[in-house]
């Protein structure tokens, strides 16, 4: 019913994400450190180095534009039995959760400024209603890999995988119900919601059957995973120490071995050679999603202030890696 000749996987898309200074950083006198070549998808650092990728979204860029340009051709795969994977990379504060929308709620519905998840939960709705020709069944799961910190002794960290189990949504509004409760067991688990939301990854996980008929065997299934990762800002020694330090290097190894799945799944010259899935927690969970029948989009995410301008370049080699 649904064939795979008429998408060309072209495994892995980079889109860099520039969001504007923040007023923090324009209240302590922060200037921004990169220039954006118009009508080109590059960035300059400074005055040299120039970046290129397969879309580069400045600080003016909507939310809007970001979904209809990177995010929609996934969606568009994904009908047609394709699965797909969003990840959002970044320090801490270059608007990761502002691009994915993870912590949206119903509350903000009509809201122009919300990111890449509702507007998801939005257009598989639609196109359930679109559809005569098949039987459109979504369900969801959330995962959280990571660590959080003791309720009580805020010395503890807990290393974890806080989850929901996989359930069948029959509405937009049943979804982000979903989110809303996937989040709310974040917030539980953690007494320095940032400090949990910075050093964890979050999962929220669309899975999407076409069924044709009764017959079990003529149906496609196909899975959208949405991630909101860990900050990918090196961990100071002076600032962690111990367990602290040690989750801040497994969580660093996740970021580590994604980046070398992607870069593997990237080059072209590579494509009989090792992906290397199993060296952490997250890129096994991510595996059935990323490479083969799958369409992965980074969105890398950056802040404009030359406060930030190491990690920036950090994240700018790190996405241009995967490319
Ligand atoms: P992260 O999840 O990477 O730690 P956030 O998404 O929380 O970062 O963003 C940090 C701050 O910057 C928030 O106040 C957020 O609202 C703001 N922000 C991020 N991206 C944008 C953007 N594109 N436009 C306007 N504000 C943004
Ligand atoms: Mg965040």
């Amino acid at each position: 019913m649904m064939t795979n000749e008429d998408v060309k996987v072209i495994p892995v898309r980079v889109a860099l994400r520039c969001r504007p200074l923040v007023p923090k950083e324009i209240s302590e006198g922060c200037q921004c450190c990169l220039t954006f070549v118009p009508g080109e998808p590059q960035v300059i650092v400074g005055t040299e180095k120039a970046f290129t990728y397969d879309y580069v979204f400045d600080p003016t860029a909507e939310q809007e534009e970001v979904f209809g340009t990177a995010v929609s051709p996934l969606l568009s795969g994904l009908f047609k039995g394709y699965h797909a994977t969003v990840l959002a990379y970044g320090q801490t504060g270059s608007g990761k959760t502002f691009s994915m929308g993870g912590t949206y709620t119903s509350a903000q519905e009509n809201d122009p400024s919300v990111g890449v998840i509702p507007r998801v939960i939005g257009r598989l709705f639609e196109e359930r209603e679109k559809r005569t020709d098949c039987e459109f069944c979504l369900a969801v799961s959330y995962l959280e890999v990571g660590i959080c910190f003791d309720a009580w002794h805020p010395v503890n960290v807990i290393s974890l995988i806080v989850g929901l189990t996989e359930r069948q949504v029959f509405s937009a509004h049943e979804m982000v119900g979903c989110l809303e409760l996937g989040n709310s067991a974040r917030t539980v688990g953690s007494t320095a919601m940032n400090a949990a939301s910075s050093r964890s990854h979050a999962i929220f996980t669309i899975t999407l059957e076409q069924r044709r008929g009764t017959d079990k065997s003529d149906s496609v299934v196909s899975k959208l995973h949405l991630v909101d990762l860990a900050g990918s800002e090196r961990q100071k020694k002076t600032k962690a120490e111990g367990d602290r330090l040690k989750e801040g290097i497994s969580i660093n190894r996740g970021l580590l071995s994604l980046g070398n799945v992607i870069s593997a799944l990237g080059d072209e010259s590579k494509k009989n050679t090792f992906v290397p899935y199993r060296d952490s927690k997250l890129t096994r969970l991510l595996q059935d999603s990323l490479g083969g029948n799958s369409h992965t989009l980074m969105i890398a995410c950056i802040s404009p202030a030359d406060s930030n301008m190491e990690e920036t370049i950090n994240t700018l080699r790190y996405a241009d890696r995967a490319r």
